[in-house]
């Protein structure tokens, strides 16, 4: 990245500049400063080995931005220069743009990932928006030749109604050049004709684009289509001010139409993509039916009333235990609605005409429903849904009837406000080609089982609910998160092609699924799978896995309404370990607890359970259930020398301790000799990754879990669609979180591993050999193309 240094006489104004610049770009420029000077009688002054130091301090072969403030800030920086050794020297540029507007535009361009000769330019041009605004004259730039500038003819375009309270000033324009920096393509803006490139701060700044003005973003190239959804998902975010355009929309009359229909691209609607994939098929929609009205006689007012009290009363226990899960607080507020005494008072009135307590119930609700979608406001009517779910629960308590499972008898795409893992775990995948969901996120466990089933997915796609009708053919874009609905012919087009490509390359890809994944510059890497039982050991041999990397042993827990005894353990681990032969299998100890209950082994409510009794620490709570697990796998280890254990949710090294003191236990128990089974942790609380060092004097492998340290470390439950922006693994802070994991296991000379989802994401692939991952345990689905992936990249030149 191209460095920036301030060179200043005052060190305040330095700081500020600076601070401002890190704001602007969150804390992604690498910036330096030298001002003033050590002399604290007489602090005003530059110092040119201080600017040298500043220069040596963010130079990389990218080179370095200088910009001075006034007089001898230059002859002190010309100093510097001199002193500096002929290869930097050639690499720094000294510009005379004015510093505080310069830097910011210098700033975001080099963040952005531009080149040195783009970062001079938009530090040049810093002043041209105030100049314009002011009506000084500007330098025009020559009007470049129709057709090769403007990218709009054949390009994809996405339109946006700002709802920025400010507009696009400068942080918004600063986050859409940010975001648009890792693509190729050509991208420009529009507002009222007038086209900028949208990877230029001053041009986008001097659109001047105001809250409720439309824009229309354009991207042609290769990746246009991955740059319209990154700019459509980042105008869903409102440019990084979701906060201040909430905090307007409140004090504002009813949004405009186009707010409503404002994630739609020529045809489509985007979401996030969480599994790659393109297929077009008739769509079908999971509601849970409502149940009829039973044709039953009016028993008394009172038995009736109590019939109704009772469902209500075992709905409101249910949705109250569902509101301490993801996605808590939709139950919490249904298990509220349950509780208003107006609704109890209508229904008990309508009772007291001598209507059966189903017919009264279903009644009450479905005028409440018709009020709800008659409403002025759009949120309101959307509520609506809310209270016909609500009904239909109690009416399912009231009646009797027990609730559908999918049912899908032709090839679909499923769409569906949610689905619960069970749901998704019970879908035919020769019947539901792809899903689309309008809430969800990119790691629940939903998703994660969608992936790992090789089902093309999509997820918060808002208004495919409303836009779709049951039996619309409809395209499901995986790669991009997008869902075409009225695709025009060209488009059809494309997505046949991409289509094909992605079908071949998958075909390709399984053909060589057996052999080793070896980028082009030689690096050899482990493809290893994620499994949850048995039933997944034929796919993973298939997909050419060297290895278990995570073997999920809580659904072999989950699967009923009693523990598995030591016994039927053993037989499991035993008869996984022998089928992949002198491959390793990781065990991983029963991680419940969190988002993840036992049935079988109930435990207290807590208030915050991701931060409770979660994996380990539920685990040396209750020692017999642990004991149980790895006694189970202390004996298939003697004879399966391929298996190692894995601990999850480790944060420090007392429990790593506590731990292997109860192997050792067991292993006295069972009278076994020390069978040297490898014990090794799961990296996945920010407090391991400090621990780290430590950690890894103790254990005998890390293996990264990118789905909880990413919902730790941003501080954003990773099943709650509300931040799901924020459970992102290519957050700086996860990647520094798994760049110091990897340091530390490499220092300490033990083997690390990742198996978070963000392992068999071929986005990541690149970033993660870079720093330093050599491991991979993906969805067994996903190691044909990340194994391609591999052999595609080359490190070294890259
Ligand atoms: C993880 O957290 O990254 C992980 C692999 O574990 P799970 O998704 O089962 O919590
Ligand atoms: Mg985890």
């Amino acid at each position: 990245m191209v460095g920036i240094v301030v060179v200043s006489h005052s060190r305040l104004l330095a700081e500020g500049v600076a601070e401002l610049a890190t704001q602007m770009t969150q804390g992604k420029a690498n910036l330096a400063i030298a001002a003033g000077v050590d002399d604290p009688e007489n602090p005003i002054g530059t110092d040119a080995i201080a600017v040298m130091g500043a220069i040596e301090e963010v130079c990389d072969q990218d080179g370095v931005v200088v910009l001075m403030d006034l007089g001898s800030a230059l002859l002190s920086t010309e100093m510097a220069l001199e002193l500096l050794d002929d290869d930097t020297r050639e690499r720094v540029a000294l510009v005379s743009a004015p510093i505080v507007e310069g830097t910011m535009a210098a700033s975001v361009a080099a963040a952005a990932g531009l080149p040195i000769e783009a970062v001079i330019a938009e530090a040049t041009s810093a002043l041209d928006v105030k100049k314009e605004h002011l009506g000084e004259e500007v330098a025009v730039e020559a009007p470049q030749e129709s057709g090769t500038a403007d990218v709009s003819a054949e390009a994809l375009s996405f339109q946006w109604l700002v709802k920025n309270p400010h507009g696009i000033h400068a942080r918004p324009a600063a986050a859409i050049v940010g975001c648009l920096a890792p693509f190729s393509s050509d991208v420009q803006l529009e507002k009222a004709g007038q086209k900028v490139s949208a990877k230029s701060l001053n041009s986008i700044a001097k659109l001047g684009v105001r809250c409720d003005e439309s824009i229309v973003f354009y991207a042609s190239g290769h990746d246009a289509e991955q740059a319209v959804a990154a700019f459509t998902q980042l105008a869903n975010q409102h440019f990084g001010e979701a906060e201040q355009v909430a905090k307007g929309v409140q004090t504002e009359p009813e949004q405009p139409e186009e707010a409503v229909i404002a994630n739609e691209i020529d045809g489509a609607l985007a979401g996030i993509s969480v599994n790659g994939g393109i297929v077009t098929a008739p769509a079908v929609i999971f509601t849970q039916e409502m149940p009829a009205v039973p044709g039953r006689d009016f028993t008394d007012a009172d038995k009736e009333t109590a019939k109704v009290r009772e469902a209500i009363a075992e709905v409101k226990a249910h949705l109250e235990a569902q509101s301490k899960l993801p996605h808590g607080e939709i139950f919490a507020a249904h298990a509220m609605m349950l509780a208003d005494p107006e609704i109890a008072a209508k229904v008990e009135a309508e009772i007291a005409e001598q209507v059966i307590a189903e017919q009264a119930w279903f009644d009450v609700m479905m005028a409440l429903a018709e009020q709800y979608k008659s409403a002025e406001s759009q949120y309101m009517r959307e509520r609506e849904a809310d209270v016909y779910d609500i009904c239909r629960q109690v009416m399912i308590a009231l009646t009797g009837e027990t609730p559908k499972a999918i049912t899908i008898n032709q090839p679909s795409v499923l769409l569906a406000r949610d689905l619960m893992p069970s749901d998704v775990a019970g879908l035919d995948k020769s019947k539901v080609v792809a899903i689309c969901l309008s809430e969800g996120g990119k790691t629940s466990h939903s998703a994660i089982l969608a992936r790992a089933m090789g089902i093309p997915a999509v997820v918060k796609v808002q208004g495919c609910l409303e836009q779709v009708n049951v039996g619309d053919e409809i395209t499901v874009d995986g790669f991009s998160g997008l869902l075409w609905f009225a695709p025009s012919e060209a488009t059809k087009e494309e997505l046949a092609s991409k289509r094909h490509e992605w079908l071949a390359a998958q075909e390709l890809a399984l053909q060589n699924a057996q052999s080793q994944a070896v980028t082009q510059d030689g690096i050899e890497i482990h493809a290893l799978a994620n499994i949850g039982g048995p039933e997944d050991v034929e796919a993973a041999l298939a997909n050419g896995a060297e290895g278990v990397g995570l073997f999920r042993t809580e659904f072999l827990f989950q699967e009923s309404d009693e523990l598995p005894t030591e016994d039927e353990q053993y037989a499991v681990y035993k008869q996984i370990a022998a089928a992949f032969g002198d491959k390793p299998i990781t065990i991983r100890s029963l991680d419940v607890g969190g988002d993840k209950p036992l049935a079988a082994y109930p435990m207290p409510e807590e208030e915050n359970p991701f931060l409770g009794q979660r994996g380990v620490r539920l685990c040396l709570k209750h020692e017999e259930l642990f004991a149980t697990q790895l006694r189970a796998i202390l004996r298939a280890h003697a004879e399966q020398p391929n298996i190692q254990l894995m601990i999850p949710m480790i944060a420090n090294v007392a429990e790593v301790r506590a731990v292997k003191a109860l192997i050792a236990k067991q292993r006295t128990q069972l009278g076994m000799a020390d069978t040297a089974l490898p014990v090794g942790i799961m990296i996945e609380v920010p407090a391991a990754v400090f621990n780290a060092d430590a950690l890894a004097q103790e254990v005998d492998f890390f293996s990264i879990g990118t789905n909880d340290l990413t919902q730790y470390v941003m501080a954003a439950d990773r099943g709650n669609t509300e931040v799901a922006e924020l459970v992102n693994y290519f957050e700086p802070a996860v990647i520094k979180a798994i760049e110091l994991t990897i340091q530390s296991a490499n220092k300490a000379g033990i083997s690390v591993s990742m198996c978070g989802e963000m392992a068999g994401d071929v986005k990541a692939t690149e970033l993660l050999l870079k720093l330093g991952l050599r491991k991979f345990s993906a969805s067994s689905t996903l190691l044909p193309t990340l194994k391609q992936q591999v052999r595609a990249l080359e490190l070294v030149t890259s």
